[in-house]
């Protein structure tokens, strides 16, 4: 992998005397200012110095600064490679089902579908939101951002009769467990009220709509 070095501050004398947690600090300095170049050359050098270290929890957090940062940046395939990895860190470190752990599936699922591997996207991410209304409940913050993410997909390649199923399944969840003003009930209101991006378009690889709603669309608890 090709390492770049951050620009500015510059890490203090030698890899032994800058700690993989410091370099995570300093890319979520950066990222929480604004600065997304900045923010993931440090998050590749903290990356670089977790997985020389025996530190499980640091590889986990370098990872996870890495691969949206990546994804945001323009890194497409890096951040396919770097979601993969976090993936396999998470799962091994917290299991299969935890938040953290379908984030990171959630977040491969996307990176999956911005290079137009929308097939593969899709039935990942359907998977995830299954796995996390089935584990954590349809109104847990992870199943709920999982199914709007799912809409996006749908919607970003022309699909917009299931996109508008899955919206309305995590409208009616939203209502009826979230307070007015809940951050998440917000996102999924603001989510149902955007527009396609226009930017999918040239990488979709799916032109005709044919996919089955993803199941476990359930808008309330079973247990
Ligand atoms: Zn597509």
């Amino acid at each position: 992998m090709h390492l770049t070095m951050p620009r500015a501050p510059q890490p203090a004398r030698g890899l032994s005397q800058t700690s993989a947690r410091r370099a995570i600090d300093h890319a979520a300095e950066r990222q929480t200012l604004g600065d997304l170049h900045d923010a993931y050359q440090w998050a590749v050098y903290a990356h670089t110095l977790a997985h020389r270290s025996n530190h499980p929890a640091e590889r986990l957090d370098a990872t996870a600064m890495l691969a949206p940062l990546a994804a945001l940046t323009g890194h497409a395939d890096q951040a396919v490679t770097a979601y993969r990895g976090l993936v396999d860190l998470a799962t091994a470190e917290l299991g299969a089902s935890h938040e953290r752990t379908l984030y990171a599936r959630a977040g491969m699922a996307e990176a999956h579908h911005r290079v137009g591997r929308c097939e593969k996207a899709i039935r990942d991410l359907a998977d995830v939101y299954t796995t996390a209304a089935e584990r954590h409940g349809p109104e847990a913050p992870v199943s709920l951002k999982t199914l709007t993410q799912l809409a996006c997909l749908y919607r970003d390649c022309g699909w917009h009769d299931v996109a508008h199923r899955c919206l309305a399944a995590a409208t009616t969840i939203a209502a009826r467990y979230l307070r007015k003003g809940d951050p998440i009930r917000a996102r999924v209101t603001n989510i149902a009220q955007t527009p396609a991006g226009e930017n999918h378009r040239a990488v979709c690889t799916q032109a005709t709509p044919s996919w089955p709603a993803p199941s476990g669309l359930s808008t309330a608890r079973t247990t």
